[in-house]
């Protein structure tokens, strides 16, 4: 009867995961966290090809192929920074300047590079297979409902950490300095608790069969994805003042890391799922919330108390990011 029921519960969540997508704004986020680190990352490094083997399988068709192993700095078109924040941010993909670019450079951009759709996926996992298509949902999120936890976020975060350690360790500091961007993309997903979990779990039951369900699900999501664009647009002082005043935390492996950050992530969906509703209401029933939405709401109050916990959830990803990016930087 238990395994019965883990099986309904298992086949609800993976249905209803192929909608996964990133909290928005990543490399802005990682330059503001970069900007406030205690660790020097003004130094400028060379670039280089990729020139090492590794045993993870990405999406390579198109443009993807040569994104993977060159720099992309400078080039138009590859979405690394949101539409919205061009105007100014837009020096975060700055050409380098005789084949060198600054350190904080190569975190912040390649921060986002993992949504370029390299992790579009078949024939890696049976779960991929079976439910998901070509989505990055497998490797963005680690899903868990009661009991059962599925998908690979916290695997993605694992090895890019471990690999860029790897490569600073040899002296290659432009991919060791890319692939911790890498890992921290896959780290900031995780602490967006709808990466951990979809909706409660009369919410996935019902999922499947009713339409209304499954759009207030997906802009619950894409919302509070948007919810970090919307601080960078509108209440950029106060986030960059919480970023500051972020403390490192440390821990005393990458696999405490981010089962912590995970765990303490998914603590926090219910609250912010149900703030998410009351305070978006009936928007979240056709397209989803614009910025303009947002910005209206806010001016109301309606999300002084979503904001406030996000703000807490921001202060703690800002500290394990800070953290973690000292103790790869300083064991160099
Ligand atoms: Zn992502």
């Amino acid at each position: 009867m238990v395994i019965i029921r883990l099986r309904t519960v298992l086949i609800m969540i993976l249905s209803f995961s192929t909608l996964v997508f990133p909290w928005s704004g990543h490399s802005i986020y990682t330059f503001l966290v970069m900007k406030h680190s205690e660790v020097d990352l003004d130094f400028f490094v060379k670039i280089r090809p990729k020139d090492f083997e590794e045993e993870r399988i990405y999406n390579q068709e198109g443009k993807l192929k040569e994104y993977l192993v060159e720099d992309i700095s400078g080039m138009n078109g590859t979405g690394l920074i949101e539409y919205e924040l061009v105007s100014k941010y837009g020096f975060l993909n700055n050409s380098s300047v005789d084949g060198q670019l600054p350190a904080w450079q190569i975190i912040s951009l390649y921060s986002s590079f993992p949504d370029t759709g390299i992790d579009c996926l078949r024939d890696v996992s049976w779960i991929q297979d079976t439910f998901l298509g070509d989505s990055q949902a497998l490797r963005h999120s680690k899903i868990k409902v009661r009991p059962v936890e599925v998908f690979e976020g916290d695997q993605s975060f694992l090895y890019f950490a471990k690999k860029s350690s790897e490569l600073l360790k040899v002296g290659n500091e432009y991919w060791g300095l890319r692939y911790l961007g890498y890992a921290l993309h896959y780290l900031e997903d995780l602490m967006q608790s709808y990466h951990t979990r979809p909706g409660t779990v009369w919410e996935l039951v019902r999922y499947p069969f009713d339409k209304n369900i499954r759009i207030l699900l997906r802009n619950a999501h894409t919302t509070y994805d948007d919810m970090m664009v919307y601080l960078m647009l509108y209440d950029e002082d106060r986030l960059e003042s919480i970023i500051s005043n972020a403390k490192p935390i440390y821990f005393s492996s990458y696999e405490q890391l981010i089962r912590e950050a995970y765990m303490y992530s998914h603590s926090e969906f219910f609250k912010i799922h149900d703030m998410i509703k009351s305070s978006f209401g009936d928007t979240l029933y056709g397209p989803a919330p614009s910025m303009e939405d947002f910005a209206k709401l806010a001016k109301q109050g309606e999300l002084d108390n979503l904001i406030n916990e996000t703000y807490k959830i921001i202060s703690t990803m800002s500290s394990v990011i800070k953290g973690f990016v000292t103790m790869q930087l300083d064991t160099h």
